[in-house]
């Protein structure tokens, strides 16, 4: 049975470039980054010729990018040295974000005298930026931590207009831009944000490794004491051939995004046609979306919510209910939950998330195996 895998939110299939890319430094690049010797060197290069690429792409100094194992470290990491050192009495936040921010911030709370205003959510999943600025009414030190493309539903923040916000009023501001990295274009000398994570299984790279952008203006404590590694600020050697497949993943994902993106949003929207053509009432979760992301309530009664993702799974085809995270748990989507009716809630919703690699005939599949259900 051909797999079909509509679920690259979740994460993506690595990149043929990028295995080959590995395979090379794994096999020829063993040395240890911090020995002085040229078998060190050649690892410490590839390390620092990554993080200038990512520079070169986002438009940053290299200097500001670290290589993490995973975004969610990244933000462990930040949120944490923002209250710890920082002096931050209160953060911004809403309740759809990730729960790698989620709960971050939830053991912040039980750990220190700080408070958390969460934004409100319009039911089309989009933020009350009204409500947003209402928040900045004293000046006690604020963190604001907002991610740029929601991983569930796909909705896109302002980030522009928020990160203009946050300095205008001396708040600092992270935002957890792992669904848009690699997708849409960055320019951090126009765009003020103090940090940004970003994880390189998103964007066709491999799993377990990706990076934080820190403003040169924010100093962060480190967050892994031991060697010099990441200018002292995360200790360990570093996973060379991991970060090599991250900036070569993302390389190719900068040179390709026009071409990528149109293709992705043409299958999207096809999806979308064929989903309404087919089960008129359905209805999509999120307006102002990502060209890659939908997320859909289909017409289904709730007895059937539970069904769904395993008939589908037992033909090969992946989809997923809510963030992958949830995906088997029988809590609801605690996205959805801000979003949608009590009724609707319990109705089944389904994201389905695409990549250059998908095609309209895989779409023409799962539609048809929906109709069966
Ligand atoms: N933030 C968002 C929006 C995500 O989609 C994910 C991954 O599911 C994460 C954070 C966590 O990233 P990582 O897998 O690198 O920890």
């Amino acid at each position: 049975m051909k797999k079909i895998y509509l679920d690259n939110a979740a994460t993506t299939p690595i990149r043929q470039e990028v295995i080959d890319e590995m395979v090379i430094v794994m096999q020829s690049e063993y040395g240890n980054p911090s020995s002085t010797h040229s078998i060190g060197r050649g690892s410490k290069a590839i390390i620092e010729s990554s993080r200038k690429i990512i520079a070169k792409h986002l438009n940053c100094s290299a200097q500001e990018i670290i290589f993490t194992a995973s975004a969610t470290e990244a933000t462990n990491w930040i949120l944490r040295c923002c209250i710890k050192d920082l002096g931050i009495k209160r953060i911004i936040t809403s309740k759809i974000e990730h729960h790698a921010t989620l709960y971050t911030i939830h053991a912040l709370l039980k750990e220190f005298d700080i408070k958390v205003d969460y934004i409100n959510i319009l039911s089309n999943g989009n933020l009350d930026y009204a409500h947003f600025e209402s928040l900045f009414d004293n000046d006690e030190k604020t963190l604001v931590s907002l991610m740029h493309v929601n991983n569930e539903i796909g909705v896109i923040n302002d980030i522009q207009r928020i990160g203009e916000w946050c300095h205008q009023h001396q708040a600092v501001f992270h935002c957890d831009t792992v669904q848009s990295i690699g997708k849409t274009r960055f320019d951090l000398q126009k765009l003020p944000v103090d940090f940004l994570v970003s994880s390189a299984h998103k964007f066709h790279g491999p799993k377990g490794v990706g990076f934080a952008f820190l403003t040169k203006k924010i100093g962060l404590k480190p967050m892994l004491f031991g060697g010099e590694q990441e200018k002292g600020l995360r200790a360990g050697t570093e996973a060379v051939h991991q970060i090599a497949g991250l900036s070569k993943a993302l390389d190719m994902s900068f040179q390709n995004i026009d071409k990528e993106a149109n293709y992705i949003k043409e299958i999207k929207e096809y999806c979308w046609q064929q989903l309404k053509e087919n089960f008129p009432k359905i209805q999509q979760n999120g307006e102002n979306t990502l060209y890659n992301i939908l997320n859909v309530l289909l017409p289904f009664s709730a007895e059937k919510t539970a069904m769904i993702l395993f008939n589908l799974d037992m033909k090969g085809i992946a989809v997923s209910r809510g963030s992958a995270c949830q995906s088997g748990s029988i809590k609801p989507s605690h996205v959805l939950a801000e979003m949608l009716n009590e009724n609707d809630i319990k109705k089944p919703s389904l994201r389905i998330s695409f990549s250059h690699y998908n095609t309209k005939k895989e779409v023409d599949v799962f539609i048809e195996e929906l109709k069966r259900i």
